[in-house]
């Protein structure tokens, strides 16, 4: 389970959040480009956009459910 304790300052402020377990497999960010990118600083993915439609709330949601190291976050859940 993500550990917001360990969340990268570069998370776009909001409920879905990368922490520092990210394994940089590209997953989020093949089913979900639209709010994950990787930071190349870090060389792990960030949310770069909070989802905000029911739809993309459901694409993040996918993909944290997908994320094999549980790196993603949602503080809203
Ligand atoms: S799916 Fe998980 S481990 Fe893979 S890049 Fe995204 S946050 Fe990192």
């Amino acid at each position: 389970m993500a550990d917001k304790e360990n969340r990268n300052e570069t998370n776009m402020p909001g409920r879905y959040y990368v922490d520092d377990s990210c394994i940089d497999c590209d997953m989020c960010r093949e089913s979900a480009s639209d709010f994950f990118r990787r930071d190349d600083d870090i060389g792990y993915s960030i949310v770069y956009r909070q989802p905000e439609t029911a739809d993309e709330l459901l694409m993040a949601e996918a993909a944290l459910e997908g994320c094999p190291t549980q790196s993603i976050g949602n503080d809203g859940a």
